[in-house]
C-alpha cells in the first residue's frame, strides 16, 4: 500500500476465479464504457501511479485533485503524442481507493482509451481485475463491503426504486442496520457471559427472561429483514404484471395504452420478447414488467384452449394477471378458467367502457378515451404493495443475495440458542456458542472480518475499471 497503513496486506497473493490476484501493486483500467463516445476516463491506482503518469503525462498534475491539461504519449518517445487530455491526481490517502489514483480524462472511442491504456501498461502499470478498485477501497478502510457491494446495485439500477434504494445504501443506512443487529448479538453474548461467571446469582441482575426477551428481539430483528427480502427484489426487477382474457377484449391496446405516458424500458435480455410483448415501466412506486402474450403463442396452449389468451408459463410466474373482457359474465368465466393455474393477485378489468350501453363501475377501462387507466395504475401498485408485504419504501433496503444468507445464518444461530435456553437443554457456555456464530455471521456480512472468500464474491461480479 502506497500510504502503508496496512502493510502486512501488500505483500499477499490470493488465488481465484478471475487469476492470482497480486495486491499492492498498481492497476489501470477504462473506467468507461466501451463505444463510441465524447470523453472516457483511464483511471489508474497503486503506489507506483505517480512514478508511471510521469513517464507518459506532460505536464504532470502536479496541483492536487485539479483537471490539468496535458500530452498523453508513449513512454519511450515523448514525441508519440496519443491524446491531448486532462488528468487529475488524487494523492494517497485522500482516494477512493485509498492509494494514489490518477484519472486521465481521454477522448470517447475505442481506440484513445485503448492506446492510453496500453501506454500506462506500457510504463509498469498491470490491467486491472474486474471490482479491483473498489476491493482496494474496501481492504483501505474507504469503503465498508455493504456499501461497496451497493456501488454494483447502482451501476445496475433500471428502474427508480433499484436507484432509490442503491443510494440509500450507499449512505450507510443498510450497514448501520446490521452494524446494529452485530452489537446486538455481541450484547446479549455478555449477558451471558455475566451469567456464567455469576451462576449463582440466579435472581441477580441477569435474569433468564432478560436474556431470552433480548434474544428474541434480536430474532424478530433478524426475520423483519430477512422477510423483506423477496420484496427488496421485487422493487429492483419489477413485478411480473400479465395480461389475459379473451381474443379481441383489448389486451394489446392497454397495455399500450398503460405504456402510454409511462417511461417504458425496453427489455435488453434476450429471449424475453420471443414469445411475449413484455415492457419494463418505471412504476410509482413499483417497477412492473408488464406482458401480453395474446396471439403469440403456439396453439397447444392449454389456457388457450379454453379460450383465454395468456401463455401458461407467465400466468404461473405473474405477480399480478390483469384480467380483461368486456363483459361481467366473461369476466367470471375467464376468472374460473385461470385460477387453478395461477397463483397471482387476479385484477379484473371491463374493458371498452366507452362503447354504448356499459354502465361504468369500478373496474371499467377505456383504453381509447383513458378512462379508469389511472385507477388500474393505482390497484396495480396496491396489488403489488400487498404482495410484497412490505412498503416500497421498506423494500428499498438493496439487500443482495449474501446479505441475505448471512442474516439467515445469523437468525438459525439465535434460533437454535434461543430453544436452548428456554429448554435448559444445553448448559449456558454451549448455548452461548450459538451466539457467538451468529455475531460471526454478522461480522462477515459487514466485512469486519475480510475473508478472501467474502471479497471474491463480492467482485466477482463488478465491472473492470469499477
Ligand atoms: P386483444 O386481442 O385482447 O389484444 O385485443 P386488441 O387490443 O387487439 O383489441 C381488439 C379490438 O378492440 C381492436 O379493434 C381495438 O381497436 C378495440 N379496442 C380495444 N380497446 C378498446 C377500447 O377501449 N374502446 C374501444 N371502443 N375499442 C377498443
Amino acid at each position: 500500500m502506497s500510504d502503508g497503513r496496512r502493510p502486512q496486506r501488500s505483500s499477499r497473493t490470493v488465488g481465484r476465479s478471475t487469476g492470482a490476484r497480486v495486491r499492492g501493486d498498481t492497476i489501470a483500467a477504462i473506467a468507461t464504457a466501451a463505444g463510441r463516445s465524447a470523453i472516457a476516463v483511464v483511471r489508474m491506482s497503486g503506489p507506483d501511479a505517480e512514478r508511471i503518469a510521469r513517464k507518459v503525462l506532460t505536464p504532470y498534475p502536479t496541483a492536487a485533485r485539479m483537471l490539468t491539461r496535458c500530452a498523453v504519449h508513449s513512454a519511450e518517445d515523448r514525441t508519440q503524442v496519443i491524446d491531448h487530455a486532462l488528468a487529475v491526481v488524487f494523492a494517497a490517502p485522500a482516494s477512493y481507493t485509498g492509494e494514489t489514483v490518477i484519472e486521465v480524462h481521454t477522448h470517447g472511442g475505442t481506440f484513445v482509451p485503448r492506446a492510453v491504456l496500453d501506454a500506462l501498461i506500457a510504463a509498469g502499470a498491470r490491467p486491472a481485475l474486474a471490482g479491483e478498485f473498489t476491493e482496494r477501497a474496501v481492504l483501505n478502510g474507504k469503503l465498508d463491503l455493504v456499501r461497496a457491494e451497493t456501488i454494483g446495485e447502482l451501476i445496475d439500477a433500471r428502474t427508480s426504486t433499484a436507484h432509490r434504494s442503491a443510494v440509500l445504501a450507499l449512505s450507510g443506512t443498510l450497514t448501520r442496520v446490521y452494524a446494529a443487529l452485530r452489537d446486538e448479538a455481541l450484547a446479549l453474548d455478555a449477558l451471558i457471559a455475566f451469567d456464567i461467571d455469576f451462576p449463582e446469582e440466579d435472581h441477580g441482575p441477569v435474569s433468564r427472561t432478560q436474556v431470552e426477551a433480548a434474544a428474541q428481539a434480536l430474532a424478530d430483528r433478524l426475520q423483519t429483514l430477512i422477510d423483506s427480502a423477496p420484496a427488496a427484489i421485487l422493487g429492483r426487477e419489477g413485478a411480473l404484471v400479465v395480461l389475459a382474457g379473451p381474443p379481441n377484449a383489448g389486451k394489446s391496446t392497454l397495455l399500450n395504452a398503460l405504456v402510454g405516458e409511462s417511461r417504458a424500458i425496453v427489455s435488453d435480455e434476450p429471449g424475453t420478447t420471443r414469445d411475449a410483448i413484455e415492457v419494463m415501466l418505471d412504476g410509482d412506486p413499483w417497477p412492473i414488467r408488464l406482458v401480453d402474450t395474446a396471439g403469440l403463442r403456439t396453439s397447444h396452449d392449454v389456457v388457450e384452449r379454453l379460450g383465454i389468451e395468456v401463455s401458461e408459463r407467465y400466468l404461473r410466474s405473474a405477480d399480478i394477471v390483469i384480467l380483461c373482457a368486456e363483459s361481467d359474465e366473461e369476466i367470471d368465466e375467464a376468472q374460473a378458467r385461470i385460477s387453478e393455474t395461477t397463483r397471482a393477485t387476479i385484477l379484473q378489468v371491463r374493458t371498452k367502457i366507452d362503447l354504448g350501453g356499459k354502465v361504468a363501475d369500478a373496474r371499467g377501462v377505456s383504453a381509447l378515451t383513458g378512462a379508469g387507466l389511472g385507477d388500474l395504475r393505482r390497484r396495480i401498485m396496491a396489488a403489488i404493495t400487498e404482495r410484497a408485504g412490505v412498503s416500497a419504501e421498506l423494500s428499498a433496503l438493496a439487500m443482495s443475495a449474501r446479505q441475505r444468507s448471512a442474516l439467515e445464518v445469523a437468525y438459525a444461530e439465535v434460533g437454535a440458542f434461543l430453544s436452548a435456553w428456554r429448554e435448559r437443554s444445553l448448559p449456558a457456555p454451549v448455548a452461548a456458542a450459538h451466539l457467538r456464530e451468529a455475531t460471526n455471521a454478522l461480522d462477515h456480512l459487514i466485512g469486519a472480518i475480510d475473508t478472501d472468500e467474502v471479497l471474491a464474491r463480492v467482485f466477482a461480479t463488478f465491472c473492470v475499471g469499477k
